[in-house]
């Protein structure tokens, strides 16, 4: 059985004592939730990550970083390595959100290579891509979300697989309101799952996770992950707020 995962992006919200509140919160909350086989995951920013791990300890919140360098060390101003979240107990990154791709330039090609240092690092992704909505409105969506996941994925061995976690987020969808239906998620997560399983094996395509992202509240968050291939959501403004975050850990 595929584990079911839903992570919170906070992006750049939350100074540190609203960190460390809405992790507490959220402590409290899920406490009554029987999370069986479900990751809860939050991704503060990377000052209040030491913060965020020491207010989650002894519960089930895995803290996670939004992004992260790929050379070892050097003249990176303002980069952060993975020895560095390693040294603070971070076990998983977010890569290639599409904020990242768009107003940080980052290319299936850089993150091929920050890809490469995950897993050199012993640590595990959350990966991210998804169309614009130019590619979905003339039908290249499907296209797109192949060549994204190829070019920065698909040079790595079945094993490396265990250690990545897909997160399909068309961007017309992320923080627009505007939520693909569960229908548009199923059919390109089918779609995803399928070629993983081309290039490796069924086996490999079976127990990558996949989450959706874009616009998930509880509203709509039990239809969309009451479908077969979408393993949880990846939440970036729900996520903000306890009861909302609570709410979609619930529909899981
Ligand atoms: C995101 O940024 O990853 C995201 C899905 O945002 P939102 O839930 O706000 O659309």
């Amino acid at each position: 059985m595929r584990t079911k995962i839903v992570a919170g992006n906070w992006k750049m919200n939350n100074d540190k004592k609203e960190s460390k509140k809405l992790i507490k919160d959220l402590k409290k909350a899920i406490k009554k939730e029987k999370l069986k086989n479900t990751r809860v995951i939050v991704a503060p920013t990377f000052v209040n990550l030491s913060a965020s791990l020491k207010a989650a300890d002894g519960s089930a919140i895995e803290v996670v970083a939004q992004n992260m360098h790929q050379a070892k060390n050097g003249a990176y101003t303002g980069e952060i390595s993975a020895d560095m979240l390693k040294a603070i107990g971070i076990k998983t990154v977010i890569l290639g959100h599409s904020e990242r791709r768009t107003y940080f330039n980052e290319t299936d090609a850089s993150l091929a290579a920050k890809v490469d240092a995950i897993l050199e690092n012993d640590l595990e992704t959350i990966f991210c891509f998804g169309e614009l909505l130019e590619d979905r409105k003339s039908e290249n969506h499907f296209a797109v979300v192949e060549s994204q996941i190829s070019n920065a994925l698909f040079h790595l061995g079945a094993d490396a697989w265990k250690s990545i976690i897909l997160a399909y987020e068309p961007v017309w969808a992320i923080g627009t309101g505007e939520t693909a239906s569960a229908e548009q998620a199923q059919e390109m997560h089918a779609f995803i799952r399928s070629i993983v399983a081309k290039k490796y094996n069924q086996e490999v395509a079976d127990a990558v996770s996949i989450l959706y992202g874009g616009s998930v509240k509880p509203a709509n968050a039990e239809e969309i992950f009451s479908k077969p291939d979408v393993d949880g959501g990846l939440i970036g403004g729900a996520a903000l707020n306890v009861d909302d975050f609570t709410g979609i850990i619930k529909a899981i």
